[in-house]
């Protein structure tokens, strides 16, 4: 028996326990999966504690502890958690290890709905800790220009600045109009308090896939002004979600669960 959980606070909402649960049925583990909410001070503590159990193998870790984790493991992280100072995994390993999986989890749902990434241009609209995860693993995955927009512009700015690459570049909501993005991804929190990001004149009818990276039982208010603005092809983020913890889950048991079925089963409830 593997066990596992999530940290988190809140964490009563977390689909990560039936998203691990129908991956380890279809692999053949057997796993214990709980939600764990502590109170930001004791989460270290509550890390710690988890993990003096010889059963306990690894854990997800979502907000508010994502940059804490970080810091805990910051001597053992893969580099996208590097990149991102932020863990959303973690494993024991002989020694506590970080990775994050958010970045490979929207790569591949984005992969499952686009043509290709390799040459493509992509608008992220947000600069919080989301768009920071995901910037290399686009990159990597052959993204050619990579376009930060923000509410708050110097935060995009300074996001370009950190990864200093040539690929990446903040832009003004003013300049959206004149440029033609094949993806746009809402990577705000503006969709959970049903608000819309300024979006400015952008063209969403020139894009491949718009993206909210929020997802939930209905569409999301971002999603559906694509819908009516022209977008062919408009996406929430649960795709991602599940990406995020297949990865995790091959992480600690080294097999890769089948995403499909499983995000067919969340949608039909
Ligand atoms: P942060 O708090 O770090 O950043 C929030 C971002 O949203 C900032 O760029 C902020 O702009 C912007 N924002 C918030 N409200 C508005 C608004 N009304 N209009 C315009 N911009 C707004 O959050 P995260 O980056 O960690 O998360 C962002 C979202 O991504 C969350 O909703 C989260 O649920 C989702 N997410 C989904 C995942 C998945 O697996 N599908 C994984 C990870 C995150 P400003 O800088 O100006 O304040």
């Amino acid at each position: 028996m593997k066990k596992l959980a999530v940290f988190g606070n809140p964490v009563a909402h977390s689909l990560s326990p039936t998203i691990h649960q129908m991956f380890a049925k279809s692999c053949g583990e057997i796993i214990s999966y709980t939600k764990i909410e502590c109170a930001p001070a004791s989460f270290a503590q509550s890390i710690s504690d988890f993990f003096l159990d010889p059963q306990a193998v690894g854990c997800n870790i979502t907000m508010p502890f994502k940059q804490e984790a970080y810091r805990l493991t910051q001597a053992h992280c893969d580099p996208y958690a590097e990149y991102a100072e932020a863990v959303n995994t973690l494993f024991y390993n002989e020694k506590l290890c970080g990775y994050n999986t958010d970045g490979i989890g929207l790569v591949s749902d984005l992969i499952a709905q686009v043509s290709s990434l390799q040459g493509s241009s992509v608008l992220l609209i947000g600069a919080g800790g989301a768009a920071r995860g995901v910037v290399v693993p686009l990159l990597d995955a052959g993204v050619k220009e990579l376009y930060i927009s923000n509410r708050t512009g110097e935060k995009a700015q300074r996001l370009v600045e950190q990864f200093s690459r040539n690929e990446v570049q903040a832009i003004l909501t003013d300049e959206l109009t004149s440029k033609k993005f094949d993806v746009v991804v809402n990577c705000t929190s503006a969709s959970l308090h049903n608000q819309l990001p300024d979006l400015g004149r952008l063209n969403l009818g020139n894009c491949e896939l718009v993206y909210d990276m929020v997802y939930g039982s209905q569409p999301t208010v971002f999603m559906d002004y694509a819908s009516t603005n022209g977008a062919p092809r408009v996406s929430d983020g649960l795709g991602m979600l599940v990406g995020q913890a297949a990865e995790a889950f091959y992480v600690w048991t080294g097999k890769r669960p089948d995403t499909a079925e499983v995000q067919v089963a969340l949608r039909t409830g």
